[in-house]
């Protein structure tokens, strides 16, 4: 493509003033100094940064001495829990290197907008944490890091999801790429897509959902608490991911035709399928009062907020089975008022909880 790509021009429901038009969009901002953070063009990404900071968290403040006890014993885990907690810890020991490698590595170079980079910045530090508190649960419950680490290659429904989100952004790794052309801002939109919405959006959900459950049933308590920080952390990922999908969209609707719409819900549905295949194989026999069929039916209905979130319709209508995980956000919320944390001031319908 010989043209170079220039955002269209801001419409009168984006947050622009007159003065800031020519400061160009949040890709391909070849005009503007990267360093010049004010005036901000988009304060969402600003809130996003502030809703970060307001949640900070390192793994050491959560006790795991209830843990130990409970790994350690012969009489408090079934089999089928212990599988389940390793499958999750060896799922998302991988996979948050992966988000933050893909952050750094991929978003960070072509979203030059500068309050998107402080946030990107921040979400890295995040992932950073995250890839820590693996480390700190391998650590605290005496894990072989040998049998956690390569379960990415040694076990199949692990490896399928993984390859997935990896073979979507396989083109934007060429040190070549760039977003200036049609084909690159929809392998771009590719990328962000398969980390933002079906990485940290979907195949991060069915484990929390296995986790929080089996804390609700008092066991792992401390890893359910980890995994509880983990997804506030990623609710705000999510949104902010999908606020600079939906504002790429917006600058360069020509690269989103609804053929390019189906594209992107073959693909949702199909990690939708690698999530349910995963959540089967994590726990096959399902736990007290839960089965595998639930957490399948929780991923459809997850798969639809998404879906909904960058304007695409709901494929599942699926209800939610498990009402309690929003509670479970809810209460976090309120936890964070008392402490007098600040993370409800964002805009309804900012953040997806659950
Ligand atoms: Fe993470
Ligand atoms: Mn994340």
């Amino acid at each position: 493509m010989a043209h170079t790509l220039r955002p269209a021009a801001p419409t009168a429901a984006s947050a622009d003033t007159a003065g800031q038009r020519a400061v160009g969009g949040i890709i391909n901002n070849g005009t503007t100094d990267p360093n010049k953070i004010l005036p901000l063009r988009y304060q969402w990404a600003r809130e996003y940064y502030r809703s970060g900071v307001s949640n900070n968290w390192v793994p050491e403040e959560v006790s795991m001495q209830k843990d130990v006890e409970q790994w350690k014993s012969d009489s408090v885990l079934s089999e089928t829990e212990r599988r389940l907690i390793l499958r999750n810890l060896g799922f998302f020991s991988t996979a948050e290197s992966l988000t933050a490698n893909n952050i750094v590595l991929a978003v960070y170079r072509h979203v030059t907008n500068p309050e998107c980079r402080q946030y990107l910045l921040r979400q890295a530090f995040e992932e950073a944490i995250h890839t820590d508190t693996f480390i700190y649960c391998c650590d605290t419950l005496g894990l072989d890091p040998e049998q956690i680490y390569t379960m990415y290659r040694t076990v199949p429904s692990i490896n399928e999801k993984d390859e997935f989100v990896i073979g979507l952004t396989r083109s934007i790794f060429d040190p070549t790429f760039a977003t200036d052309s049609i084909e690159g801002i929809r392998s771009f939109l590719h990328d962000l897509i398969g980390y933002y919405v079906i990485m940290e959006g979907i195949f991060f959900y069915a484990g929390f959902a296995m986790m929080l459950a089996l804390r609700r049933q008092g066991k792992m308590v401390g890893v359910g608490e980890q995994f509880e920080f983990i997804m506030r952390d990623e609710s705000v990922h999510l949104a902010f991911g999908c606020d600079v999908i939906n504002t790429i969209r917006n600058d360069y609707p020509e690269a989103w035709t609804p053929e390019f719409g189906q594209q992107i819900s073959a693909l949702v549905r199909q990690g939708v399928q690698y999530e349910q295949e995963y959540a089967f194989d994590s726990c096959p026999q399902g736990l007290l009062g839960i089965n595998a069929v639930q957490f399948a039916a929780y991923v459809e209905y997850i798969a639809d907020k998404r879906l909904e979130r960058i304007g695409l319709p709901k494929e599942y209508g699926t209800p939610n089975p498990f009402p309690w995980m929003a509670q479970t956000m809810d209460l976090n919320k309120e936890k964070n008022f008392f402490e007098t944390r600040v993370t409800e001031y964002q805009t309804a319908g900012a953040l997806d909880w659950d």
